[in-house]
């Protein structure tokens, strides 16, 4: 346990950046939206996942892995999944369980690790049927025609997350009017079902719930009345947080105390959709042969808080980074990250500053402190991937290897890494000329190429 490191988290809900302190530091608890499984991940669905991997590593290097507990939802139950079997003609069962396993392998490819905790809201509905009910109780609820609705006007707090009135939110949002709703601003915690939708038996007929109410009733579950971090996409800002806030703190709750967003995900510039024909899912990706590290320290490149592009020219330039910096990890005895990596990360994840330290060691030589560094960013576990793995290093393999970490030197002005590996190949007889037209390796007569195997 590093007791000494503080970590300061931008903290959307008092807008600044703040030192976190945990409710307890046997236990810190943090709690994270997850999917809504009937489809594939895309490509923007990712960066949550990896971004709050970040935060969840960071949390066990700092507390310990085992004073860490960390919970994702499935929304196994939705209307686009009800709409996605009416059309495909397969049952609501099998698609969520596809698209559940899809989920887990995808976000495993890009590194990332199992929370502790991934409840299905359909395992949930008891709890969130008390909580409606105790919600109706104290009058922050009520019934209209097999419904249920929260009245927001009641809870005074409504809109703090986002720092807006409600009023303001109404004239933004679109707001779905009904007969039933007492104000267009209140939200379902629960509605009818027919005898074609899936359903429960509650106090209010066979229905089954809305989306927000399950979050609130599965955090309470598994962390308790307060817990120390949610976190989310800017998009679940309002009115899913919002209303998720509302719920819990009218049933009483003291929920998150530090709610965190990151923003949005670009193709190119653009927004990623359909109709411009931009729009891919992590499998697509990873179909192409774009490896999971590559997807992930593209992602990792921009601050979780700024809006982050992926482009063509970001992936070749990971990839070719990642090669040459997993060349140099294999050679690594230990696998120890530097104080500075993590006080970077510890910064609100600065994990673009991270991947600058990462350059920074490898130029350096630091291979252990590479390593370490990649290992706590979950760029690298215990193997090097097979895609990096260099089988047989031939002399042009060193050639480019140098001539690239020659091209690096140039713009950081820092030449450590090029003379290691010129020391390297002098100091086995291998002449080295460099030129502005590249990198000249001459063997010596009769020279062995396994002398290359770990040298550099
Ligand atoms: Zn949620």
């Amino acid at each position: 346990m590093t007791r000494d490191l503080t970590i300061k988290l931008h903290n959307t809900a008092t807008r600044k950046k703040e030192d976190f302190t945990p409710i307890d530091a046997r236990n810190v608890r943090m709690y994270v939206c997850g999917p809504t499984v009937y489809d594939r991940a895309h490509l923007g669905n990712a960066r949550p996942v990896i971004v709050f991997d970040v935060l969840f590593r960071l949390l066990r290097h700092v507390y310990g892995p085992e004073h860490v507990t960390y919970v994702r939802n499935f929304t196994d139950v939705d209307d686009k999944i009800n709409a996605r079997a009416a059309t495909s003609g397969r049952s609501i069962g099998d698609i969520t369980a596809e698209t559940t396993q899809w989920y887990l392998d995808d976000m495993a490819a890009v590194g990332a690790l199992e929370p502790d905790h991934m409840p299905r809201a359909t395992q949930y509905i008891p709890q969130m049927v008390a909580m409606i009910r105790g919600l109706i109780d104290e009058g922050y609820a009520y019934e209209a025609e097999g419904h249920v609705l929260f009245r927001v006007r009641k809870y005074a707090e409504y809109g703090a997350l986002s720092g807006r009135s409600v009023d303001d939110m109404i004239a933004g949002a679109r707001v779905e009017v009904a007969p039933y709703k007492e104000d267009p601003m209140d939200f379902v915690l629960w509605k009818p079902s027919d005898e074609a939708t899936p359903g429960w038996e509650s106090p209010w007929g066979q229905g089954r719930p809305g989306w927000h109410i399950e979050c609130s009733a599965m955090a309470h579950d598994l962390l308790g009345e307060r817990f120390d971090i949610h976190g989310g996409g800017i998009d679940l800002q309002f009115p899913h947080h919002e209303n998720e806030i509302a719920q819990s703190k009218c049933a009483g709750h003291g929920f998150a105390n530090y709610w965190l967003h990151n923003e949005m995900l670009q193709v190119e510039g653009k927004k990623m959709s359909k109709s411009l024909g931009n729009f891919f899912t992590v499998r697509d990706l990873l179909d192409q042969g774009v490896p999971g590290e590559v997807i992930r320290f593209v992602m990792l490149s921009t601050h979780y808080r700024k809006p982050m592009d992926w482009t063509e020219k970001k992936r070749e330039e990971a990839e070719k980074t990642l090669r040459k910096w997993y060349l140099q990890a294999a050679e690594a005895e230990a696998a120890t990250p530097s104080p500075d990596l993590v006080t970077l990360l510890a910064d609100d994840l600065n994990t673009h500053g991270a991947l600058t330290e990462c350059h920074r060691l490898s130029n350096a030589g630091d291979t252990a402190g590479l390593r370490g560094a990649l290992k706590l960013l979950g760029l690298l576990d215990d193997l090097i991937p097979e895609w990096a793995a260099v089988q047989a290093l031939d002399l042009s393999d060193v050639e480019a290897f140098l001539s690239d970490a020659h091209a690096t030197a140039m713009e950081t002005k820092d030449f450590a890494q090029v003379d290691r590996i010129k020391t390297a190949l002098t100091s086995v007889g291998i002449e080295v000329q460099m030129s502005k037209d590249g990198v000249k390796l001459t063997p010596p007569p009769g020279f062995d190429r396994a002398q290359l195997e770990g040298l550099l």
